[in-house]
């Protein structure tokens, strides 16, 4: 079937969801293309959650998110509209966008009006169990010609299709939070994939303006891969420099934060990572890495730890950031969980000062990770950078150097597991989904 057929009738599972609506507001925004550019009738965008009470905030988020795409494309929109005499300045043209792009779309609780879809984007909580429950009643009532693409961060997608009968009907289609935003796709293509699903899925990356990394179909896939791995790390040398360097762990926490952030010129530390992505949803992304990756040493007790005291972080609603390791104060670390006594401590001067005591000086405090992402030099500047890192005898540029080495044996072992060909992937990925400045070898 050719791409427009295709794109007739759409769904979206877990639609309210953090990634469900930001793939609803590309996939609505794209129909509407399609309508408006070549008069395509009867599109349908069809929205399904569990939640319904999310619905009205949903439809909200879609027409804000149609204002702003508008907004950017005014000349093109006026083109389409050329037509309408009715529309004369450019707030009336908006406002027929986004009432074009709603009538389009419905939302609804119940799975069985998703039977005619023509493809399907499933991103509904990473759950096995619950993913596979939701396919097979879709693999009875869709068509045989329906396709699925799934956001799962994690999951085998040759594991989705096989245990529910739509092996080659099925893709991994792999968005980065928040969709609309991020450019990065990592595309998964199990072997026994429909050569015309892959082009579709190139294709329409295409129109969302998706960068596209392949991975091969194994537990994790790149991304997260490299991330859970990576955090685990992270996670192991807080425990580690309490027991060797006599830290308390909430300054452990900062240490470690402050080394991957200030020392690696990331735009986050680890921490904050781990905080964002949320505790829970890593330590569930390691366990099905650990499990159908069959690597059992893949497991974060401090996670455990941290989950049993009802620490979870992730985010709100409103994407504001929920506490986890650390306290947010307008979206900046400013406490730190202290497991001990079960509450947050701020990370205040003295705190500061020991962990820096401990750590050294940087080897530039003039370099900034936001500094540096608007730099039209800063593979020159980090060149210098990680050269002065080298020579500096500290225990903060030894940990850093050792952070780095580690993250390109990640990045080997992935190579090694078959995830993908080259480490250069692993950097594309690092620097697109997760806003590294420099590739996973460039000063390892
Ligand atoms: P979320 O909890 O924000 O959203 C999940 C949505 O699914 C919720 O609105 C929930 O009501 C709905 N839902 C649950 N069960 C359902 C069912 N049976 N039918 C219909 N709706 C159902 O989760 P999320 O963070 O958006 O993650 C969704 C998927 O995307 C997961 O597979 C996750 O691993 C993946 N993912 C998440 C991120 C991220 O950073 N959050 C990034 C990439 C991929």
């Amino acid at each position: 079937m050719e791409y427009q057929q295709l794109m007739q009738r759409v769904a979206v599972l877990g639609a309210a969801g953090k990634m469900g609506s930001g793939i609803a507001a590309l996939l609505s925004q794209e129909l509407v293309r399609l309508k408006l550019q070549y008069r395509l009738e009867h599109l349908r965008l069809t929205l399904i959650d569990t939640n319904e009470a999310a619905f009205p905030g949903l439809l909200a988020y879609l027409a804000d998110q149609a204002r702003r795409a508008a907004e950017k494309q005014i000349v093109t929109l006026r083109g389409f509209y050329s037509d309408r005499a009715d529309l004369v300045d450019n707030g009336e043209i908006i406002e027929q966008y986004i009432a074009d792009l709603l009538s389009l779309v419905r939302v609804d609780t119940d799975l069985r009006v998703v039977a005619p879809a023509t493809m399907v984007f499933e991103a509904i909580v990473e759950n096995l169990e619950v993913k596979l429950k939701v396919f097979k009643q879709l693999a009875e009532s869709c068509a045989k010609e329906t396709y699925f693409f799934t956001n799962t961060s994690s999951i085998p997608i040759g594991l989705i299709s096989q245990r529910t009968d739509l092996v080659g009907r099925v893709i991994g289609y792999h968005f980065y939070n928040p969709p609309i935003v991020q450019k990065l796709l990592e595309l998964i293509v199990p072997e026994t994939t429909r050569k015309e699903l892959v082009g579709l899925a190139v294709e329409l990356a295409a129109h969302l303006r998706k960068t596209v990394v392949r991975s091969a179909d194994v537990a994790g896939f790149i991304g997260n891969g490299h991330f859970t791995r990576d955090g685990l790390y992270g996670l192991n040398l807080a425990e580690r420099l309490v027991a060797d360097r006599g830290l308390t762990l909430p300054e452990a926490v900062v240490a470690v934060n402050r080394v991957t952030q200030d020392f690696l010129l990331r735009p986050m530390g680890i921490f904050q990572l781990l905080d964002y992505v949320g505790i829970e949803v890593y330590q569930s992304i390691l366990a099905i890495i650990a499990e159908h990756g069959e690597q059992p040493h893949l497991r974060s007790p401090l996670c455990d730890r941290m989950l049993a005291a009802g620490i979870r972080g992730g985010q709100h609603q409103d994407g504001s950031q929920k506490d986890g390791f650390l306290g947010y104060e307008k979206g900046r670390p400013a406490r730190v969980y202290d497991l001990e006594s079960g509450t947050y401590r701020t990370i205040d001067e003295a705190l500061l000062g020991k962990v820096d005591g401990l750590l050294g000086p940087l080897p530039s405090s003039a370099l900034t990770w936001k500094a540096l992402s608007r730099d039209g030099h800063a593979g020159e500047r980090l060149a210098a950078y990680f050269g002065k890192l080298e020579a500096l005898d500290t225990l903060g540029a030894s940990l850093a150097r050792d952070y780095l080495k580690n993250s390109k044996v990640i990045a080997e072992t992935l190579v090694q597991l078959g995830v993908t060909p080259t480490v250069d992937d692993v950097s594309a990925v690092l620097k697109l989904g997760f806003f590294h400045l420099y590739g996973v070898a460039d000063f390892a």
